[in-house]
């Protein structure tokens, strides 16, 4: 039987990667659904290289260019509130793969419709996992982590128990900036901050991993997956990347889990799981393994590292507010409105808000408190800039 799946945020970085895997197997997938925000061309491409049925645009205007077309045997669809009315079987895989916080109420209506979920979606599993947690459980919904450090802990621990966890280091490639001095910080362009040596993502992302706000995320993000306490996890350089995660056992036992810098393993296994179907056979290359290079992060040169300091150990609606104000200061550096230094600088003021510290002690209860303090912090940061 043919595996139903749908890729939502289909002509993204992560999107894209995921249409690749699917391509190569066609006779094995029926792909429901993907969607985009604006990317017509290449959605359409999409949907007629794999036989798509339904494909969904965000953007009002680019859904009506798209309806003008006229594309035979595609039902074309505008709003991600109704997955329901257009998955109407359940599937057996979806992908996670909008970015930001509009990825949020999809994926939760996802979860009921799927029989697994790989989620790339950080800043859903951020601000709302305890409402993502609750749904998988309610749904019975197998959960996959596809950040590549988190599938790497996840297939490290193999669902042992948290009690034997002592602690688990994510590595960090350290971006584009790692080796610059920070006196030259003050000119970073966007086109530079994007340039990361050893990965190729979305623009947002990109930005992220240059300031390492990506790796506080990624903290964060471990921690409420795996359900681990802030002082069991830490953060290690290694630019060379090939590392995604360790993980140190009270047994005295350390696992480490390596892998090419490509997120199409992570994403490739979480497709096929334990079935007979492999990726490749793997070359061992000696002078990388002779060569691992670990080095301490260093908080001057990335004061983002510090923001993680203050994330309180329950969940909180204060990710929220770094997620969102962060997310508005690294779209105001890309249409440079901001420069980079002003990304921390500014995150600083906003996390400082007392309107938004009062929040550390309030439990996200629901989506629609996510959303509105979503627009809240939205708001507050555009006037600060
Ligand atoms: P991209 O920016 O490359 O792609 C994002 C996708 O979401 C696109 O299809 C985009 O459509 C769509 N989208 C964006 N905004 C909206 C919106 N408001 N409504 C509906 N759809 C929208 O991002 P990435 O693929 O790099 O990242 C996706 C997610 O995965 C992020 O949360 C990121 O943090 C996470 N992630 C990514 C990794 C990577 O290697 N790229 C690694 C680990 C995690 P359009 O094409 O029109 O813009
Ligand atoms: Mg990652």
């Amino acid at each position: 039987m043919k595996k139903k799946i749908a890729i939502l945020g289909s002509t993204g970085s992560i999107g894209k990667t995921t249409v690749n895997i699917v391509k190569k197997n066609q006779k094995k997938f029926d792909v429901i659904l993907l969607t985009t925000n604006k990317n017509v061309k290449e959605i359409i491409k999409q949907a007629t290289i794999l036989k798509v049925k339904n494909i969904l645009i965000s953007s009002k205007k680019h859904y009506l260019l798209a309806k003008s077309k006229k594309i035979k045997n595609v039902k074309i669809h505008n709003n991600l509130d109704n997955l329901n009315k257009i998955i109407k079987k359940k599937l057996d895989y979806c992908i996670s793969a909008i970015t930001g916080l509009a990825g949020l109420k999809p994926t939760l209506n996802c979860i009921k419709l799927t029989k697994k979920i790989a989620i790339a979606n950080k800043e859903s599993i951020i601000c709302a996992w305890n409402l993502i947690n609750k749904e998988l459980k309610k749904n019975n919904t197998k959960f996959i982590p596809v950040d590549s450090e988190h599938f790497s802990i996840w297939s490290l621990l193999n669902n042992s128990k948290k009690e034997k966890i002592h602690k688990i280091i994510i590595t960090a490639s350290g971006g584009p900036f790692l080796n610059l001095p920070k006196k030259r910080f003050k000119k970073i362009t966007p086109k530079k901050a994007i340039s990361h040596p050893r990965w190729s993502m979305g623009k947002k992302i990109s930005v992220d991993s240059a300031t390492m706000m990506n790796k506080v995320f990624e903290v964060i993000e471990a921690k409420k997956i795996f359900n681990l306490k802030f002082s069991q996890l830490c953060i290690i350089v290694h630019p060379k990347s090939y590392v995604h995660a360790l993980i140190l056992f009270k047994n005295g036992l350390t696992k480490i889990l390596v892998h090419d810098t490509d997120m199409s393993i992570p994403i490739f296994n979480s497709i096929y799981g334990s079935e007979s179907i492999y990726y490749k056979t793997n070359s061992l290359n000696i002078n990388t393994i002779n060569n691992l290079d670990f080095v301490k992060t260093d908080n001057k040169k990335f004061p983002a590292l510090k923001f993680l300091k203050k994330i309180p150990d329950k969940s909180s609606l204060f990710e929220t507010v770094l997620i969102s104000s962060n997310d508005v200061l690294v779209d105001s550096f890309l249409n440079k409105t901001i420069k980079y230094e002003d990304i921390n600088k500014k995150l600083k003021k906003i996390l400082n808000i007392s309107e938004f510290k009062r929040l550390k002690k309030v439990y996200p209860k629901s989506l629609k408190q996510i959303i509105d303090i979503d627009k809240k912090v939205r708001l507050k940061t555009q006037f600060y800039i």
